[in-house]
């Protein structure tokens, strides 16, 4: 049993297919254990996007990221972090199969729905990232 950490990007905010997706996360087996509707801050961003804080991309998908409140969602379920991974499908939409989350609302490599934890210690840390003291059950 694992709990990953899902992020509702904007793009999913404004298409307004939140309930959408998580009735496929549900449906896959997976049950919710916290959730949080949040602004994300200069400071989480350049937390959370750390490892891509050099690309030339980064300012826009700060932008992109601090355009509405996103939705933190904390997810179990057996094999849960490449579960959910594979249900998104890869990071660019444009290469997403149809019937894979990203596939079949996202747009472009940046508007791709949903962020999920790639690892059991990237879930952890990125857990204590969005949620507060109490928020996971
Ligand atoms: P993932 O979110 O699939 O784990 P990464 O950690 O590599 O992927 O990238 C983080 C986010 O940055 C992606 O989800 C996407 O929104 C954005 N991104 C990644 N690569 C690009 C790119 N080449 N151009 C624009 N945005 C990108």
């Amino acid at each position: 049993m694992e709990t990953t950490l899902i992020l509702f990007k904007p793009d999913a905010i404004e298409k307004r297919i939140v309930g959408t997706v998580l009735q496929r996360f549900e449906e896959a087996g997976f049950s919710i254990r916290g959730t949080r509707m949040l602004q994300l801050t200069r400071e989480l961003l350049d937390e959370h996007y750390a490892h891509i804080a050099d690309k030339p991309f980064f300012p826009e998908i700060v932008e992109f990221m601090s355009k509405t409140p996103v939705i933190a969602l904390a997810l179990a379920g057996d094999d849960a972090i490449n579960r959910v991974r594979d249900l998104l499908g890869p990071t660019d939409s444009t290469k997403a199969p149809a019937g894979t989350i990203r596939g079949d609302f996202g747009e472009t490599v940046m508007m791709n729905i949903c962020h999920a934890s790639d690892s059991p210690e990237a879930a952890a840390a990125e857990i204590k990232r969005f949620f507060r003291e109490g928020d996971v059950i």
